[in-house]
């Protein structure tokens, strides 16, 4: 839905939506926009795609379930290749029950430990509840599928200010001024467009400074393979010469923003492992800290804020990327269907009220991490507790819930336990499973029922798409309305009430 203005002096383009930063969260939110008919133009600050940072193994990201199930939907899944060679670090060498499948503050859990019969909307065909990646993978994937889609990226494009009315927003960006109808800062956890729209960034100040770093050591073998907590820090090296550690500094070093020199990473690693390692050459270095802040709102008028833009903390356990594309598969629909005059009432401010209070949550995850790591006999009697509940059936099940977001429900209210859920992967006769039918975005009305007044329901809405066929686990269910993020928005078990349905789809497909 590009607007071109043309009048004597220049020409130029409003665009539907103008997107600052192509990284991850801004490509992905990119696409769904663009998948649903929008025009889309986005700002990238830095000219050049790639960067050691970005490449394994320093690159390396891990992906949990919501976002996995939501590539899976956009038919992106099949394009990530990385998952299909490279073992996931976390995980031990040790097969079987006892094999490790994530962690909780470099708390082990166990996949034996693991009921997967406490999900129980979790089906046999799902997609895999975790696997590793890389940034530069998901940012060249995504990028690929914006540009088919048709999405303008300029790169060397920094945004420096914008200014919005009612109708519209003038962003300024590499001396030039663009325009669009909405904006939406992807921009990262120093977000300009965060900071020029005058969003509040409440939260937690930080515990350490965490350092990332490939390096030559003279003597590899004098640290312990794994992550290792010791009585000074946190330190992992994962391969000889990748490294990274947690020094509990306050935050002080990340803070005085100076570059990581040999002498000063070593003194660090020396302190922290307690040897004598010494490095003889440092290749990369960058710091973190487990700063916890988060937007109070994600949305200011016409300006909308995603992924770290909107909140940031520890990259502690991988939640941060997932957590973006989790905003940005929710704000995508919404946004276009409120672009294209299709949005139900409060359907836009809807994206504020379930992902805020699924960003707070990530953030009290990583929290609790830090304070769990932190080198003081308060944290080792804490951490003790938690390694013996990590360890029972109930434990793991929790945590692996958790950290891979199979257990995430958005508040919906309704009776059945599933609405708020992901939809389950049900797989028809046919073989096929629902998730490939979600391809082109639109919603779905899933009719187990066979219930004729149902047809004729779902043909008098064009963003709906209507499915009525038996699956082979049909998980007692006769009929559910499923959004286009995949969430499902109304089920039930029982005779369908087709008041409640049409109520149902009018809250958030009209
Ligand atoms: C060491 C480490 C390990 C991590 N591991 C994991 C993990 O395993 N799993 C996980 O889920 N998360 C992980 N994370 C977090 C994850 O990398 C981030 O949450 C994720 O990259 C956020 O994506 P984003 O697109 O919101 O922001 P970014 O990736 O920061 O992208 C923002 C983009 O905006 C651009 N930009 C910045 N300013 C401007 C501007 N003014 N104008 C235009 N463009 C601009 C930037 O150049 C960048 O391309 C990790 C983070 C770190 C540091």
């Amino acid at each position: 839905m590009n607007t071109t203005i043309k009048n004597k002096k220049h020409t130029h383009t409003i665009y539907d939506v103008i997107i600052a930063g192509a990284g991850p969260v801004g490509l992905f939110l990119a696409c769904e926009l663009a998948l649903a008919k929008c025009s889309v133009l986005v700002l990238e600050k830095a000219t050049e795609v790639h960067s050691p940072l970005k490449q394994l193994p320093l690159g390396i990201r891990g992906l949990s379930s919501p976002t996995i199930e939501a590539l899976y939907r956009r038919n992106l899944f099949e394009e990530l290749e990385i998952h299909k060679h490279l073992k996931n670090p976390h995980q031990n060498a040790v097969q079987g029950p006892r094999r490790q499948a994530g962690h909780f503050a470099g708390i082990p859990f166990h996949d034996g430990d693991i009921d997967t019969t406490q999900w129980k909307y979790r089906l046999p065909g799902s997609t895999p509840a975790s696997l590793i990646t890389e940034m530069q993978e998901l940012e060249t994937v995504f990028s690929k599928r914006a540009e088919a889609l048709g999405v303008e990226i300029k790169r060397g494009f920094a945004v420096t200010g914008f200014h919005q009315n009612n109708e519209r927003v003038i962003v300024q960006a590499g001396g030039q001024s663009f325009e669009c109808k909405w904006l939406a800062g992807c921009d990262g956890s120093r977000s300009v467009v965060r900071k020029t729209g005058g969003f509040e960034f409440a939260g937690t100040e930080p515990e350490f400074t965490g350092y990332t770093a490939k390096a030559d050591l003279l003597n590899p073998e004098v640290l312990q393979p794994g992550r290792n907590v010791t009585p000074t820090g946190v330190y992992m090296q994962s391969q000889p010469g990748y490294l990274a550690i947690q020094d509990f500094d306050g935050g002080a070093f990340h803070g005085v923003a100076k570059p990581v020199t040999r002498e000063h990473l070593q003194e660090v690693l020396r302190r922290v492992s307690g040897t004598d390692v010494t490095i003889s050459a440092l290749h990369i270095a960058s710091t973190w800290t487990d700063r916890a802040r988060q937007a109070t709102t994600y949305r200011n008028g016409r300006v909308l804020l995603a992924g770290d833009a909107a909140h940031i903390h520890a990259p502690l356990g991988g939640q941060g990327l997932n957590l973006g594309m989790g905003d940005a598969m929710n704000l995508g629909w919404k946004l276009a269907a409120t672009i294209h005059g299709k949005a139900p009432e409060g359907l836009l401010d809807s994206y504020v009220t379930e992902r805020h209070p699924i960003g707070a949550q990530v953030l009290d995850w990583s929290r609790a991490q830090a304070i769990l790591m932190k080198p003081d006999p308060n944290a080792r009697a804490l951490h003790a507790i938690i390694t013996d509940l990590i360890n029972t059936t109930d434990g793991a099940t929790y945590f692996a819930g958790r950290v891979w977001g199979v257990s995430t429900q958005i508040n919906l209210g309704g009776k059945h336990p599933l609405i708020g859920c992901s939809v389950p992967n049900f797989e028809f006769e046919d073989g096929i499973k629902i998730g490939q039918l979600m391809h082109n975005g639109r919603g779905i009305l899933l009719d187990f029922s066979h219930h004729a007044a149902l047809s004729k329901l779902a043909g008098g809405y064009h963003q709906i798409g209507y499915i009525s066929k038996p699956a082979k686990n049909q998980l007692g269910l006769s009929a559910a309305l499923i959004r286009p993020d995949g969430i499902v928005a109304w089920a039930t078990d029982e005779e369908i009430n087709i008041s409640d349905l049409q109520k149902a789809i009018t809250k958030w497909l009209v």
